[in-house]
């Protein structure tokens, strides 16, 4: 298998919901591609290598093709240049991204006391086991999206709350003083 790792950057435009003042961003953003092929070393022997080499353009391929839907959906947390505030997108992607971690913690928290359970319970009871687990991933699952509301609803960087975020992840903006000009 052949795996391919880009990077590239994208310039953002926006308007400012605030003050109406015309500002970019660079984003960047990585992806990675893959492409399965089997190439027996003789097949490369006989063809100079040729096999592998294709199997990495199409990796790559792949990556690039990744990183330009990443880099087109691409939203930072911007403060805009002149008035300070941040746009409603920018805080909505932000809170979208806590709730996609708090998804994935619910998925794979319950897996290790699942484990210690199934040793725990002696063979055959395999009814209450199941009750265990429902009601374990129950609770898990409760848990994990109250605390994933709670940062949501507090992550307010407009007055300066950034948590669980930090205010170092914000980007800087530049304003766009040629608006009328075509960017370059
Ligand atoms: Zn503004």
């Amino acid at each position: 298998m052949q795996t391919a790792t880009v990077t590239g950057y994208s310039l953002k435009h926006v308007v400012c919901e605030h003050c109406t003042a015309r500002f970019r961003y660079s984003v960047m953003r990585q992806a990675q591609g893959d492409h399965v092929g089997f190439a027996p070393p003789v097949v490369d022997l006989l063809t100079g290598g040729a096999f592998s080499k294709s199997g990495k353009a199409k990796a790559e391929a792949v990556a690039q093709g990744k990183l330009a839907t990443a880099l087109e959906r691409a939203v930072d947390l911007v403060a805009c240049p002149k008035c300070g505030k941040f746009q409603a997108h920018m805080i909505r992607a932000k809170r979208f991204k806590l709730f996609k971690i708090a998804t994935l913690i619910a998925l794979l928290s319950p897996w290790p006391t699942l484990m210690l359970t199934i040793m725990i319970l002696p063979k055959g009871r395999a009814h209450e086991f199941a009750q265990l687990l429902q009601i374990e991933l129950g609770v898990v699952a409760a848990i994990v999206a109250l605390v994933a509301l709670f940062l949501a609803f507090r992550f307010r960087p407009d007055v300066g709350r950034f948590f669980p975020f930090s205010s170092k992840h914000a980007g800087k903006g530049e304003l766009d003083e040629s608006d009328t000009k075509p960017q370059a």
